[in-house]
């Protein structure tokens, strides 16, 4: 397609994913599904969620943006804000392959040569290739400059030492992208990092699945002794990867787009809480009824709202100047604060039985509200804590002087 489409193209595009949402939209599964791709556990978890990404990619839907050399499908970026609105209407599941295409995959089609492109976008898309991300150590999380894990070259090859940490998918992926220090005589921590789309299946390279207080896994501990990965898998120049880890970054917490689409975690809207509101009582009567109640779901609502103007707001540029990046960079901090508080409220609202977790006969909803909000604190830690996001809100948007 040449130039914008009108509004009448989009409103005729709208329906036909409408339409093919209600077709092809996965039945519920007989188990639990993962609150996001940081929580995905079990094997049919795993093979639901990717059966699902790859119909979502056949049908054209995932990575519409794209350039179609690399398996995308050429169109401006508008279709695929349709497709991702409609998917969360439906409440559809998420991606899978989330770290591949919302920020492995823009980082390789940003900075990649020609070659890494075409070897790995096309599988990102079509979840042939899991991608994780191994930027936290053990002693270095938010202080991601700080990478420990050192790489060798030999030859034609790297050779990795170090341990990554918390990686979301860890025990899925075919790769990894990763910070390794390639030379330590730098004059400060940024210098002498290198960028790697490094191979997870390869000798040496061992996960151990990390339980989380919810019982269940979703990340690891990935341990990398001597072990050899090409030196073609190395993302922008030697010593360049804290340039190339800053541009994933921005991808990463949203202050830049162009992120191959599909929902990153189950949706959970305002008008959920509403129901349960519904539903439990408070004072023998339905908490809706109470003025404290209704008066807290309107702020709900409130916030929710603004969060979806945000989304529109973001696409005008005339709108978000003279700081264009200020409302996406906020996004990540309001949207994940706001689940965690929504799915607070939602167990409290319980009373006694917000104690009640999953398994528990008695449990309102089989105590989803207690494990949703339990994992509601991943996205305000994964990808930079809310107090990280403050910080860089502070210095880069409101122009405060560096903590
Ligand atoms: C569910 C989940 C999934 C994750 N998945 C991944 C993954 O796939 N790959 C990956 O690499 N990492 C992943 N992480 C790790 C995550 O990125 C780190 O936990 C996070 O960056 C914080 O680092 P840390 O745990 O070392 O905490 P620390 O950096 O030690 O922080 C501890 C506390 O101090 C605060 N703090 C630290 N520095 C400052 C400062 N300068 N100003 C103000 N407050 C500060 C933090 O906000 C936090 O509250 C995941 C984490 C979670 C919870």
């Amino acid at each position: 397609m040449s130039g914008d489409p009108t509004t009448q193209e989009l409103e005729s595009f709208r329906g036909q994913v409408r339409d093919w949402l209600a077709h092809n939209a996965p039945k519920p599964p007989r188990f639990k599904l993962p609150d996001s791709f940081m929580e995905v556990g079990t094997d049919e978890q795993f093979n639901y969620l990717r059966d699902w990404q790859q119909r979502a990619y056949q049908a054209g839907y995932i990575g519409m943006s794209w350039p179609k050399a690399y398996g995308g499908g050429g169109l401006p970026q508008v279709f695929q804000h349709v497709v991702n609105s409609e998917m969360a209407r439906a409440r559809v599941p998420f991606m899978v392959n989330l770290i591949g295409l919302f920020w492995a995959g823009p980082t390789i089609l940003k900075l990649g040569t020609e070659e890494q492109k075409k070897r790995y976008v096309p599988k990102i898309l079509s979840a042939e290739e899991i991608w994780c991300q191994g930027f936290s150590e053990p002693e270095n999380g938010s202080d991601l400059a700080n990478a420990q894990m050192t790489a060798l070259r030999e030859g034609d090859e790297y050779v990795l030492n170090g341990t990554k940490i918390w990686t979301s998918l860890g025990a899925y992926a075919h790769h990894m992208i990763l910070l390794a220090r390639t030379d330590k005589s730098g004059p400060t921590k940024y210098h002498g990092l290198s960028f790697f789309l490094a191979p997870m299946r390869v000798p040496r390279v061992e996960t151990t699945p990390i339980r989380k207080m919810t019982g269940e896994h979703g990340f690891t501990e990935t341990r990398f002794d001597d072990a050899r990965v090409p030196a073609s898998c190395l993302l922008g120049e030697v010593g360049q990867g804290w340039s190339v880890a800053l541009t994933t970054l921005a991808f990463e917490r949203g202050a830049e787009g162009g992120q191959a689409g599909g929902l990153a975690m189950v949706p959970l809207q305002v008008s959920q809480v509403v129901e349960l509101a519904k539903q439990v009582q408070r004072d023998g009567r339905p908490a809706i009824e109470d003025p404290i109640v209704r008066d807290q779901l309107v702020r709900f609502a409130m916030e929710e709202r603004g969060l979806e103007l945000s989304q529109y707001r973001m696409r005008k540029p005339t709108l978000t100047q003279p700081r264009p990046f200020a409302v996406p960079m906020m996004s990540k901090l309001v949207m994940s604060e706001l689940r965690r508080r929504l799915c607070a409220f939602a167990v409290s609202l319980q009373g006694e039985a917000g104690q009640l977790y999953v398994g528990d006969p008695d449990a309102h909803a089989d105590g989803n509200w207690q494990r949703g909000y339990m994992n509601a604190f991943s996205a305000t830690i994964g990808g930079g804590t809310s107090q990280i996001q403050m910080n860089i809100l502070g210095e880069r948007v409101l122009g405060l002087a560096k903590g």
